[in-house]
């Protein structure tokens, strides 16, 4: 691990501000906001982030989990996992993301784990980890060992010729379902990013992952009022039934008319996408729909109809199918 300056920020104002003052800021390479560290000091270790300045945020005072006026819910960037994951209005109004967040890591890890840093939270390839091996995210043009390498936890959706990292977050596939929007202060002032509108796909230039720009800070994230009568589960499929990434994954909302038809529905899947990935196209082919069995395969089939296996992981596709279906099944009234 190379030397680095700690700064410990008192105000988001003084956060955002240390971070631009840097020299390198444009580049965004050589600072980095630290809370929990779980996972950037994890990479520190590995020489794969090797930051000059470190930004300590934990002081600042964005760690409340608030109801809004109009229903919903405010959670702040450094609200910690267990938290949000334990808050009972989190637990009743929005399980979904409780059962997500209870799926991820280990309980000391997500005591650490803050809310803003699961969002940004970093691909477990294991090429990206190796700073010996080719990689397009960590170093843009030096290629990709995982396309014809070991690709078996990689993505199948969201995929280019640059890099099939996988997004490895459990949080970040409910947040998506939930349609969370993402607030963000940084030197050109604040914005609220829909977070179906914040992760990239890799293309060209995988190594930018969001579409935040450099010493944008993520203040907190809210979460629209529930849709009432409907129900929600998180379902993980994985290698072993702890502190395992998903092998596939999925966070389904469904509510159900009065004429038993759906009505309102989101589907959003993780381990399979370079993003966390909402299906549009499953949720079309289930709206008017009465929950059965084969409304739920056709939906499964629309969702990974866009899938591209690679050496490793074209089991990948029917796993993901059968993740849906089963979760589908769990959140309708009727099968
Ligand atoms: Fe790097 Fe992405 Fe290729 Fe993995 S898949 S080696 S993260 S470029």
């Amino acid at each position: 691990m190379d030397l680095f300056e700690l700064v410990t920020a008192r105000t988001v104002k003084d956060a955002i501000e240390a971070q631009s003052r840097s020299s390198t800021a444009q580049q965004g390479a050589s600072v980095r906001f630290i809370a929990g560290g779980t996972n950037l000091v994890d990479y520190m270790k590995l020489n794969v982030e090797r930051p000059t300045r470190l930004i300590d945020i934990t002081a600042l005072p964005l760690a409340a989990i608030e109801q809004t006026s109009d229903g919903g819910l405010k959670i702040g960037a450094l609200a910690r996992n267990t938290d949000v994951a334990n808050d009972e209005r989190v637990k009743t109004r929005y399980p979904v993301l409780s059962q997500a967040i209870l799926a991820g890591a280990s309980p000391q890890l997500r005591n650490m784990a803050t809310t803003g840093g699961n969002l940004l939270q970093k691909t477990r390839c294991v090429y990206y980890r190796d700073t010996g091996a080719a990689c397009n995210k960590r170093s843009p043009g030096s290629g990709c060992a995982a396309i014809g390498g070991h690709n078996r936890m990689l993505a199948i959706l969201g995929t280019s010729e640059q890099c099939i990292a996988t997004n490895p977050s459990d949080q970040n596939v409910a947040l998506m379902a939930l349609d969370a929007v993402v607030h963000v202060e940084g030197i050109k002032g604040t914005r609220a990013i829909p977070i179906a509108d914040f992760y990239r796909v890799p293309g060209s230039t995988p190594q930018r992952e969001t579409v935040l720009e450099p010493g944008d800070l993520i203040t907190h994230v809210t979460l629209p009022a529930p849709t009432a009568g409907t129900r929600s589960i998180y379902l993980k499929l994985r290698d072993r039934a702890s502190y395992e990434f998903a092998l596939a994954s999925a966070a389904i909302l469904m509510k159900q008319g009065s004429g038993g038809g759906i009505d309102f529905v989101r589907v959003a899947m993780g381990g399979v996408g370079t993003k966390p990935w909402r299906s549009v196209e499953a949720e079309k082919s289930l709206l008017g729909k009465t929950p059965s069995a084969a409304h739920f395969q056709a939906a499964a089939d629309a969702a990974l109809r866009g899938a591209k296996p690679q050496s490793e992981n074209g089991f990948k596709v029917e796993l993901a199918k059968r993740c849906l279906v089963h979760a589908m099944g769990q959140t309708s009234q009727a099968v």
